[in-house]
């Protein structure tokens, strides 16, 4: 009997593992089970519409996908349509591939007022994923703060401040697109609580920055070292890239304020304390620091930036999921390095926790692979059919992977001049799609 798989998530982790398996020498059997009609996470929700070169690896999970030991069950959520003890009952092995998807907070008094919104959702939103194309954001302020100094934060800077020309081409919606050109920002403000040796910014993104047809990057000569301090412990690699970035923020130096209509300033040494205003946002007060010893501690020096608008981006938590043992002061699921229990396994961010770029999510799905056939020599299990039986008893509508192509087809043939698709942004609506199909 092949070894049956049941893996929870079809992002990048969840595909991985699935190649892994598929490629091995054993017998096994593998099904991608996915909460939303379409598959590969946040490759098609999370990575910035403008960069579709990223995207194209979700060409290799076609691949996978199209294996004859692979079946996609589409529109399935494991907690919903079917539960994740029964998945352990009916497979031999299960593998949470569930991601991170939720924002970490700031911690700080104030971030429940209506105009703070969490990355996760400004992201998904921009990026038409289904649980946020209500979010409506309010783009009518001329200040917008984003909390971060990481890709994420870069990412959405970026795209507030992209004009026309700059959009089309991505795969941004037609809403989204047109809510950013319409709307009132001229300035936004990246804030972050330590330096620029510091900032996570990989080059190519910071880069990007200098290069925008309608924005100018400021930052002050002041906060940047002339290099990364010797005493500061980290590998090679990290020192020359940290050198790029420095070296890339002095480019930024002196540029008038004026040379173009909108700005994105760089606020280094700078910690959020408390968002202001009534109900809604109307600005934040920061505190400058210095970084000791690698932390960011205050100076009691405060000042005060009016915005409505608050945008951190402070990293990804997950809530974790009925039956299985979850460390929450981490956001991740108890593992031993992907081993949760017997025949439970984890990788990709709900294993190791929001950290890494695509690739570092495939030795997470190799190692996985390898464990699973190291911890189970025969199949015993049903897997496929008895998950078929129960998804058909609770009346689930499962897309299969021919059915996202289907749609995947759709949203291209939709997609404006220049743009490689339309998203279609609605479980309802992608359904009724394919009903007409
Ligand atoms: C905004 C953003 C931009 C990024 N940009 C880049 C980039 O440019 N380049 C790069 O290399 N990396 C980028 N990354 C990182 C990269 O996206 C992650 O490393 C990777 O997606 C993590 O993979 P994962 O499989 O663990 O999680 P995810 O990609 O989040 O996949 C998890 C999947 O599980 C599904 N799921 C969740 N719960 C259930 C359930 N109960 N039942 C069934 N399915 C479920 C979800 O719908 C989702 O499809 C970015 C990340 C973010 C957040």
């Amino acid at each position: 009997m092949p070894i049956r798989v049941a893996i929870v998530g079809s992002g990048p982790s969840g595909f991985y593992t699935a190649e892994a398996l598929a490629k091995s020498a054993a017998d096994c059997e593998i099904d991608i089970i996915e909460r939303l009609p379409a598959p590969h996470g946040l490759i098609r929700y999370g990575v910035a519409p403008d960069h579709q070169t990223t995207k194209n690896v979700s060409r290799n999970f076609d691949k996978t996908a199209a294996r004859d030991e692979v079946q996609f069950f589409g529109n399935v959520e494991v907690g919903r349509d079917v539960c994740l003890a029964e998945l352990r009952d009916m497979y031999d092995a299960v593998v949470l591939a569930i991601g991170s998807p939720e924002d970490r907070t700031l911690g700080i008094p104030g971030e429940d007022k209506q105009g703070v919104i969490g990355s996760a959702a400004f992201v998904g939103w921009y990026n038409g994923h289904p649980d946020f194309v209500d979010l409506n954001p309010d783009l009518n302020s001329a200040n917008v703060c984003v909390i971060g100094n990481g890709n994420v934060a870069i990412d959405i800077a970026r795209l507030l401040v992209k004009n026309r020309q700059e959009l089309a081409p991505s795969d941004i919606t037609g809403d989204a697109m047109e809510t950013i050109l319409a709307s009132a920002v001229t300035d936004v403000y990246m804030l972050g609580r330590r330096g620029p040796v510091e900032a996570k910014f990989t080059n190519v993104e910071l880069r990007e920055m200098g290069k925008l047809e309608q924005c100018v990057p400021q930052i002050d000569a002041d906060v940047i070292p002339d290099s990364v301090p010797e005493d500061l412990e980290m590998s090679d690699r990290d020192r020359r890239l940290r050198e790029k970035n420095l070296a890339t923020l002095r480019e930024f130096v002196g540029r008038p304020a004026d040379q173009l209509p909108k700005r994105v300033h760089f606020e280094f040494y700078a910690a959020p304390r408390e968002i202001l205003g009534g109900d809604k946002v109307e600005g934040i007060r920061l505190e400058r620091t210095q970084v000791v010893d690698g932390r960011a501690v205050g100076t009691g020096e405060y000042f005060e930036i009016e915005t409505s608008l608050v945008l951190p981006a402070v990293g990804y938590r997950s809530s974790g999921m009925d039956g299985i043992p979850f460390d929450d002061d981490n956001g991740i699921v108890f593992n031993d390095d992907g081993r949760v229990d017997d025949g439970l396994y984890a990788v990709g961010w709900i294993k190791r926790g929001p950290t890494g770029v695509i690739g570092t999510n495939r030795p997470d799905g190799q190692e996985a692979a390898k464990q699973i056939l190291e911890d189970i020599p025969i199949g015993r299990k049903p897997g496929r059919e008895a998950l078929a039986e129960v998804l058909a008893s609770n009346g689930a509508r499962v897309v299969d992977y021919n059915h996202w192509l289907t749609l995947d087809a759709y949203e291209r043939a939709q997609a404006r001049a220049g743009a490689p698709r339309e998203k279609v942004v609605t479980v309802a609506a992608m359904l009724g799609i394919l009903d007409g199909a």
